[in-house]
């Protein structure tokens, strides 16, 4: 039978993050758990916080037809309410609920909002080093992936070099910041200057804001990104923010402001839907409407960043500093980020090599592990170092 090739190229390839966490379990359960110092995965370390649970056993308390029952397709209305007003106190807009679609995370929010923008042959332009599964979901909405490369040395967006790469096919581009692999904010002036590139462009090119590390920031201004340029939909979740990534709970903003919001909002709509999304997990769409103002625990990832960078300086390893989010972006000991991963192994450390993520020469150490991993990973490290010397 002909299956579709391009389901088949993507399940058979695996993502390489996921392969080196398999081989962490295995190590694990070869030479125990505490021997192993697995910086590979994007799973948050903090526990949920305990308002989630009160949440969700105040909603076992309601009658099991209504509890689990379908939603409607784009979310409960006073959660959408709740949500909405959230962002209006916190960003002065005056967003409705209309104006925001619930989704199963932030990669359904991402696959939505590519499907409801592209058209076969547009182009959607990412900033490398990225999140890998964007040129999966923009390929899977028949659109090419273009990349280009942050600023070698700031890593924030590279603005000339996104001009230089826009062509009448641009139909998005993908920002995400704070950044997944680096760790970086991006300014308020990178973001008016991408502003004024995408504004002088020709055509009506959308800025999605992909923004799950939104509320995991270490006292950097990260700027609400509508304000700065009206055409941009923001993709969110509470993977990260709330420490529920396997609840699978989001949501998709195309705000009152954006140009294109009366027909973007049933694009979305019918993205989802054709999708077969149908709607978010009802249980975790009331646990927003309860925990809406609920902060981030940012101190313990604070807690492992000082530790980390400390540490790490203190050997003579490089690395970006990082501003938000939970991922330190270190210079590889040797050109090959995929030879030094291979000597990182010997001492059992499993960062992710910055081939996965479209750049050379860098590692990326997930640091929403225990505090523990941290510090009993600096005696494997000062090894590894020792090897180049
Ligand atoms: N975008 C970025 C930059 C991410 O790092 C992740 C997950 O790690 C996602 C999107 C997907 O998040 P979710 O688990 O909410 O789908």
């Amino acid at each position: 039978m002909e299956i579709n090739e391009k389901s088949y190229a993507y399940g058979a390839s695996k993502s390489s993050i996921r392969e080196i966490a398999a081989y962490g379990a295995q190590r694990k359960a070869e030479i125990g758990a505490e021997n192993v110092y697995d910086f590979s995965l994007g799973n948050p370390s903090v526990p949920a916080p305990d308002e989630v649970r009160q949440s969700i056993e105040k909603s076992l308390q309601l009658p099991p037809v209504e509890l689990h029952s379908y939603t409607p397709a784009a979310g409960l209305p006073f959660v959408r309410k709740a949500l909405a007003d959230h962002l209006n106190k916190e960003y002065g807009e005056s967003y409705e609920a209309g104006d925001l679609y619930l989704t199963c995370g932030a990669a359904a929010s991402l696959t939505i909002t590519f499907h409801a923008l592209c058209n076969p042959g547009d182009e959607v332009i990412v900033i490398a080093p990225y999140f890998p599964e964007y040129k999966v979901f923009i390929e899977n909405a028949g659109a090419t992936c273009v990349e280009v490369m942050a600023d070698p040395e700031t890593f924030q967006v590279d603005c000339e070099a996104v001009k230089r790469a826009i062509t009448p096919k641009t139909k998005a581009v993908v920002i995400n910041s704070p950044n997944n692999p680096i760790g970086t904010v991006y300014s308020r002036k990178t973001l008016e200057y991408l502003a004024q590139v995408l504004s002088e462009a020709e055509g009506d090119i959308c800025l999605i804001s992909d923004e799950p590390y939104r509320k995991i920031v270490f006292g950097t201004e990260v700027p609400w990104v509508p304000d700065i340029y009206p055409n941009t939909v923001v993709c969110y979740s509470y993977s990260k923010s709330l420490s529920l990534p396997g609840e699978r709970i989001g949501w998709v903003l195309v705000p009152n402001t954006n140009p294109n919001h009366d027909r973007l909002i049933p694009a979305v709509a019918g993205s989802g839907r054709s999708m077969g999304f149908v709607c978010a997990p009802a249980l975790f769409q009331r646990v927003l409407a309860d925990c809406v103002e609920v902060p981030s625990d940012v101190e313990a990832y604070a807690r492992n960043r000082e530790a980390l960078t400390k540490g790490l300086s203190e050997l003579g390893y490089e690395y970006i500093e990082p501003e938000g989010a939970f991922y330190l972006w270190v210079k590889s000991l040797e050109p090959d980020e995929n030879a030094f991963f291979e000597n990182c192994k010997k001492f059992e450390l499993l960062p992710v090599p910055s081939d996965s993520f479209g750049c050379h020469g860098w590692i990326r150490v997930g640091y929403c592990v225990s505090y523990d991993t941290i510090v009993n990973s600096m005696p494997a490290w000062k090894k590894l170092k020792e090897l180049y010397a």
